[in-house]
């Protein structure tokens, strides 16, 4: 008999690559979707595609172009490669990395709304667009800023207020003005497409109230934007850098560049088993009732996944299922402001990288993970935590009992004698903590996922202090061996509960310890198995150094 295996999806927002992305990108959506999906790889009856891309259609990047006086698409590829590569560097282990340029994506978008036209739940409108006479084009979504008129917010796009998430249509804005050179838009009329969004109000009400795992504010937002009263969500936009919209009448028009990236969580599947040779597989996927669905968002992106993106899933009338869990990060600030690269707030991949390996950042980045409140990079905090905890309590713990076996026992995994209270004590919590760190990962805690890993390291060092074998060695060789027979076992857990979160540093690891078997799948029930007696390992090196800010930062400014 064939066992079925679990079914997941795991995405994240995907990143408009119009710039390349910063440390809140990072663990807003890739890193902290990447922690979840290395996590479930970690049990051998899932299976698991994670999937993202980049958004690369839209205004901005058209008016980039148009500036430079080329092709999108030649910005846009330039643009792919290099944030493909830097989500390689920083280990983010996506199943496929694809792009809405994608023709699988394109063709997949053109289906799915044509299907949704034929069911009757697009309609067309005049609309009344603010147009610039200066720049002498509409000002779409983010074109147009002026105050929102729910909270009052001075720089409320047309699409959204980033400051109460509402979403926004641009004659809503209360002194509107073009983002580019500040004058004031007249209003002109264009036959636009919509999507009866409000057609899906009560199954959506149904959809949130039943669900059983969505956080109560994300619960809150949305409940109370329905009760406000859903309005029809514009489809097409007058640009020409887009998705040609399939309906008869919209030749010259395209797809808004949000209403088609969503659709990318499912394109990115199809594209992914195409390449496999398995055309048809993922369907078992997407179109199963039983797989779990997953996206890693931030917070102003949360009524499009917990409203929009489910009442285009249910106009299909294909059966997709509503998304399992959506889980929203809050925003990440730079030394109290906001990033920005035109003021050079901030850190960008690209420049991380260039400073330090990427397991210093996911590690410091998961450590201050905004998950219910606006969080801060430091650099004396990131300095504080990279040189205590990440060398010091991990990296030292794991160097000084390795290469004491080297020293003292000739590479091999000694041979325990009989267990003090000590021992025992210390057994039971290697044994006990991949459980309580799974837990964690589960309700979507990585902070304290990662710390109770720290916290068993620190554990781990207070026993060899106490133990003090570089003198046992010479008076008490069992006990010697024992403890580190103890020590091992729990560095060989440590190697797989970390894996998650540092994926470099949990390959070192294991390389050191010289075990079979991948690291990045290792059954997380059998974390907890000590490494046989007498098992070589090879000569350990020191996993981390300190930093200096100082110099970091100078280097930084050079970049
Ligand atoms: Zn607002
Ligand atoms: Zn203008």
């Amino acid at each position: 008999m064939v066992k079925l295996r679990k079914k997941w999806v795991v995405t994240c927002a995907w990143p408009y690559i119009n710039a390349v992305p910063h440390l809140g990108t990072l663990i807003g959506s890739l890193l902290s979707a990447d922690i979840y999906a290395r996590y479930l790889r970690h049990d051998p009856d899932n299976e698991v595609i994670f999937v993202s891309g980049s958004d690369e259609h839209g205004t901005p990047i058209e008016v980039e172009a148009r500036k430079m006086g080329v092709d999108p698409r030649e910005l846009t590829d330039k643009y792919h490669e290099i944030v493909k590569e830097l989500i390689e560097k920083f280990r983010i282990s996506f199943d496929n990395y694809s792009r809405t340029e994608s023709e699988t994506h394109k063709e997949f978008v053109r289906e799915f709304y044509r299907k949704i036209y034929e069911r009757g739940y697009i309609f067309t409108k005049d609309e009344i667009l603010p147009f610039c006479n200066k720049c002498n084009i509409y000002l779409p979504d983010r074109f147009v800023e002026g105050r929102c008129p729910y909270c009052g917010y001075e720089y409320a796009k047309g699409d959204q207020c980033e400051n109460c998430g509402r979403l926004l249509d641009p004659k809503d804005l209360i002194n509107p003005k073009c983002t580019f050179c500040g004058s004031k838009p007249s209003f002109k009329k264009s036959k636009h497409w919509y999507f009866d969004l409000p057609a899906f109000e009560k199954e959506l009400k149904l959809y949130i109230e039943g669900h059983p795992r969505l956080p109560p504010n994300v619960k809150n937002m949305s409940l109370s934007m329905i009760r406000e009263g859903l309005k029809p969500r514009s489809l097409t936009r007058d640009n020409k850098w887009g998705i040609s919209a399939p309906f008869p009448g919209a030749e010259n028009k395209t797809i808004y560049v949000w209403m088609e990236a969503v659709l990318g969580y499912i394109s990115a599947v199809i594209e992914y088993f195409k390449q496999k040779g398995d055309p048809e597989r993922w369907r078992e996927f997407w179109l199963s009732k039983d797989t779990k669905t997953l996206f890693f968002i931030g917070k102003d992106n949360i009524p499009f996944h917990i409203i929009v993106f489910p009442a285009l899933l249910l106009a299909s009338g294909d059966g997709y299922p509503l998304p399992w869990q959506v889980s929203s990060t809050e925003f990440l600030m730079y030394e109290g402001q906001k990033f920005s690269k035109s003021r050079k707030i901030g850190i960008w991949l690209d420049q991380a990288i260039k400073l330090l390996p990427s397991d210093y950042w996911r590690f410091y980045l998961t450590l201050i993970r905004p998950e219910t409140s606006d969080s801060n990079f430091s650099w004396d905090d990131f300095q504080r935590k990279i040189n205590n905890e990440l060398n010091d309590t991990l990296g030292n713990l794991i160097h000084r009992t390795l290469s004491f076996i080297n020293r003292y026992f000739n590479s091999k995994i000694p041979n325990p004698s009989e267990m003090t209270e000590e021992d025992k004590a210390l057994l039971k919590i290697v044994r006990e903590t991949p459980i309580i760190v799974s837990r964690k990962i589960e309700e979507f805690k990585f902070r304290d996922a990662l710390v109770e890993v720290l916290n068993l390291a620190r554990k781990c060092n207070s026993y060899f202090n106490m133990k003090e074998p570089w003198k046992l060695v010479k008076t008490d060789k069992e006990q010697a061996s024992t403890s580190l027979y103890v020590l091992a076992a729990a560095i060989k857990t440590i190697a797989v509960i970390v894996e998650p979160f540092l994926p470099d540093t949990a390959e070192k690891i294991w390389e050191t310890l010289d075990l079979p078997g991948d690291i990045h799948t290792f059954n997380w029930l059998d974390a907890y198995h000590p490494v046989s007696p007498g098992k070589k390992i090879r000569r350990s090196k020191p996993l981390f150094t300190k930093i200096d800010v100082e110099k970091l930062k100078s280097e930084l400014s050079m970049l």
